[in-house]
């Protein structure tokens, strides 16, 4: 867990690659989604954009499918999700439908004024999705992803103003699941 550029996504690469497990991302699964045109892509699409959560039940839906695959029988990792307290009791009934538990909510602190520098500056590989910033990690070519060799873009909801939007939405309503996993 942690607010909107805090690193979530770069920290589970990382511990998904040692621990050999599953990176379970919801905004990759909506991104790939729009991608590929599907459904749940139209579906969550102006939310997004607009830096507002997409609704719960389109959210724990695909979480709710996503965790029943094979490849999570050993354990996964979860990033960005829950983000709401409707997600996070729907996420212990699905672990206990699964027969399993989470073993630790890890949460990621930074300050705001950081996070704002570092969404504003992130740039986005739009073939492979993988993830720079124009100052603290650029691409060794600007504008091109090192690892695939395509354009690096800006994602929309990276834009100034939804950054704004989305650390309120943090705020508001992710940040009150600290206590939740704490009790
Ligand atoms: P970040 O943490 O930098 O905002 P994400 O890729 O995790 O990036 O999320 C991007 C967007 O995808 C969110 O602003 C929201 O619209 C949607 N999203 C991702 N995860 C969830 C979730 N668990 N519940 C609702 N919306 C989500």
């Amino acid at each position: 867990m942690g607010p909107p550029g805090a690193g979530k996504g770069t920290q589970a690469e990382k511990l998904t690659e040692l621990f050999k497990i599953p990176h379970i991302s919801t905004g990759d699964m909506f991104r790939k989604a729009q991608k590929d045109g599907i459904e749940l892509g139209l579906k969550a699409k102006s939310y997004m954009e607009m830096g507002q959560l997409v609704p719960d039940e389109v959210t724990i839906g695909i979480v709710r499918e996503r965790l029943a695959e094979e490849d999570c029988k050993n354990g996964f990792l979860l990033d960005g999700f829950p983000r709401t307290v409707q997600q996070a009791d729907a996420l212990e009934q699905i672990l206990n439908d699964l027969g399993t538990h989470l073993d630790a909510v890890v949460n990621i602190e930074v300050a705001k004024d950081f996070l704002v520098e570092r969404l504003t500056g992130r740039r986005v590989c739009r073939g492979c999705g993988a993830t720079y910033h124009v100052k603290f990690n650029a691409p060794k070519v600007e504008g091109v992803c090192d690892k695939c060799g395509a354009k690096t873009i800006i994602r929309k909801d990276d834009q100034p103003e939804t950054v704004l939007d989305r650390l309120a939405v943090y705020h508001k309503t992710t940040e009150p699941l600290k206590a939740y996993y704490e009790k």
